[in-house]
């Protein structure tokens, strides 16, 4: 049986006088006939007696009602001729969702999709919850059902390869998708707990909301993505990366709890203190454990402003040398380091194709050629930023100055500007909206992120930048290290057995064009080739918001260890394998023979 919430206590909803009789007539009803069948009030008093009502505004308020009700009996139906769930017709009212179950094919093709542009699956149905409990119900629902059904939470979608699909379920929108339909159904929105230094977020919240919600207190969450169009509950599940993670540690490790809807509906408050194996196992847990409906995020006054700095390298170990240099200050007093230290490679006509190029003019005009072409035309860009406001805008330069004198640049190559703190960690935003304008955008993303450690780093370059990559980028190429030991090893996520270990992010566009080098397939098989070149040099790295296909390549990519924790986890929070399939980690139990990867 379900768990259902009484209809009793919610006066909203109006009850069928003959639920149960409705139910069956409407589960018997051809499901193409049903797709077209009018909303009328006539209608739904047909599936629900209405009793006649004097007034008219009120009979409209019934028929909405009403009409809510009926989508929802007719997604679940659909689900039951689907995939076979079991549930008593009488129950199908009472799951007692307060969001919306829909089958809408509009809804179902918004989440059917991703940022990659590689992979489609269709669901059978989309629920846009209104509350944490909306969640719990559905997921309870799949696990209790005979057959059962995948339930796969989408953030906002920007995977690259299918992660946050399903074509064997529901997919729950979880940043209230379908805005633009007025569906906006996203519990309330952030709390911030000013002396404390947190917020208490939705999972499915987009960081830029966070941000928003946070600065009217003067705070702001410590780490960050370098884009934040993306949910709250997307990133922790993979792990949150940015300039600042060599000092504050990727997003998930500046949570302090989480609220789970774990594989069997059940819906639980995580901490160090309070299930803590369920804490760590969701922290970059690629959404297999449950799906994360509330975070409390650690927060840190706010800077005002940022003196965002750009210098250039010809010399690959002098570039290495000082971003390792600037992440070994993460213990240091503020005014020590700086508060951001990322990079980038420039691979001759890089610039134009990076979405930061716009940062070299117009004031800042560089003439890439005159910078030196010595190592096979390749640059290398390292990015620095130093919070400030106006407190300590007076000893700015200084701080600056004592940091840049150490490190060693091209010195002619330097490119300073000041943004407020906002604009610059909204940059990507500014990227995207130039390319949506010019329909560079919506193409596949065929991208990889690699973790490589720090003793190999010289090889990839040699090997990638200088090789593989044949002079063409097709996109922005980061590169940045990142201490380990702001990691914590108890979480899901994966990184190499090094110290310190690097972030390599090829994040290129596929264009329809006759330039062979920008095609998708061009790109992707390139990929390949920079995957076995690392692979055949024995460079152990390992992916960033991985996507393999095979068991053994999971079983490699967790190592034996966390391979065997990961399965412990999984049989203890999901037991049926029925959230986010589309990571392709597990098969679920209803469907072994089914998926690509055998069951295990
Ligand atoms: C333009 C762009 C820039 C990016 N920049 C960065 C960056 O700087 N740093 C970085 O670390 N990443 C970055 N990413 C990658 C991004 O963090 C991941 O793609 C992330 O998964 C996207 O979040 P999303 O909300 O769209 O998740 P989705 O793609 O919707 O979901 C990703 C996975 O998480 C699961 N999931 C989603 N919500 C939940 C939840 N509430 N609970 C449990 N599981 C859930 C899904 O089922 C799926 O398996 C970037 C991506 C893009 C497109």
């Amino acid at each position: 049986m379900l768990r259902s919430k009484s209809l009793k206590r919610n006066p909203a909803y109006v009850i069928s006088t003959t639920p149960h009789a409705a139910a069956t007539r409407f589960c018997s009803f051809p499901l193409r006939r049903c797709a077209h069948f009018p909303l009328s009030f006539t209608s739904i008093s047909f599936l629900y007696k209405i009793p006649p009502h004097k007034n008219h505004t009120e009979s409209k308020k019934i028929t909405k009602i009403m009409a809510s009700k009926f989508l929802l009996t007719f997604a679940i139906c659909r689900l039951i001729v689907a995939v076979g769930l079991t549930l008593n017709p009488t129950d199908l009212p009472r799951l007692g969702i307060d969001g919306r179950l829909t089958v809408d094919p509009s809804h179902i093709e918004e989440v059917s999709g991703d940022f990659g542009g590689m992979h489609r699956a269709e669901p059978l149905a989309v629920l846009h919850p209104a509350t944490a409990s909306d969640v719990a119900r559905l997921v309870r629902a799949a696990y209790e059902s005979a057959d059962g059904f995948a339930v796969s939470a989408r953030g906002h979608g920007h995977s690259i390869n299918g992660q946050s699909q399903t074509s064997n379920g529901v997919v729950i929108d979880m940043s209230g998708g379908g805005g633009s339909r007025g569906l906006r159904l996203k519990p309330a929105g952030p709390r911030v707990f000013e002396k404390e230094r947190y917020v208490d977020v939705w999972g499915g919240e987009l960081w830029i909301d966070v941000l928003r919600h946070t600065l009217e207190y003067g705070l702001a969450p410590k780490s960050w993505t370098d884009y934040l169009y993306l949910s709250v509950g997307g990133t922790l599940s993979n792990a949150g990366i940015s300039g600042q993670a060599f000092n504050h540690g990727p997003q998930i490790g500046n949570v302090h709890e989480v609220d789970v809807v774990t594989g069997k509906g059940d819906l639980m408050t995580c901490s160090e203190e309070q299930n803590e194996e369920l804490f760590h196992a969701v922290l970059g847990g690629l959404g297999q454990f449950g799906i994360i409906t509330r975070a409390r995020i650690a927060l840190e006054p706010a800077p005002k402003m940022v003196r965002w700095i750009r210098v250039l390298y010809s010399n690959f170990s002098e570039f290495t040398h000082d971003q390792e240099f600037l992440i070994s200050l993460q213990g240091k007093p503020v005014s020590e380091k700086f508060d951001y230290v990322e990079g980038f490679v420039i691979v001759d006509e890089g610039l134009i194709n990076n979405w930061r190029s716009s940062f070299f003019s117009p004031s800042n005009p560089v003439k890439i050629s005159s910078l030196g072409g010595a190592n096979g035309g390749v640059l290398y860009c390292l990015e620095i930023v130093k919070n400030y406001d106006e407190s300590s805008a007076g000893t700015l330069d200084e701080e600056v100055e004592a940091l840049m004198q150490k490190l060693k640049f091209i010195p002619a190559s330097v490119f300073k500007t000041d943004v407020p703190y906002v604009d610059f960690l909204d940059r990507v935003h500014t990227a995207e909206l130039k390319l949506r304008s010019k329909g560079l955008w919506d193409v596949p993303h065929p991208w990889l992120n690699l973790f490589v450690p720090k003793s190999r780093i010289a090889e990839f370059d040699k090997g990638v930048f200088k090789g593989i990559l044949g002079k063409k980028t097709s996109g922005p190429i980061l590169i940045y290290p990142m201490n380990k030991n702001k990691w914590d090893e108890r979480s899901s996520a994966v990184t190499p057995d090094e110290e310190v270990f690097y972030l390599v992010a090829l994040l290129r566009s596929a264009l329809d064009t006759d330039d062979e080098t920008q095609t998708l397939e061009y790109l992707s098989n390139q990929n390949r080739q920079i995957l076995r070149f690392c692979n055949e040099a024995g460079i152990n790295l390992k992916q960033y918001l991985p996507h393999y296909t095979t068991k053994s390549e999971w079983m490699d990519h967790f190592g034996p260890d966390k391979w065997a924790l990961f399965q412990q986890r999984k049989l203890e929070f999901d037991p049926k394998r029925i959230l986010a399939t589309g990571q392709r980690i597990f098969s679920p139990s209803f469907a072994a023979s089914t998926m690509a990867a055998s069951s295990w």
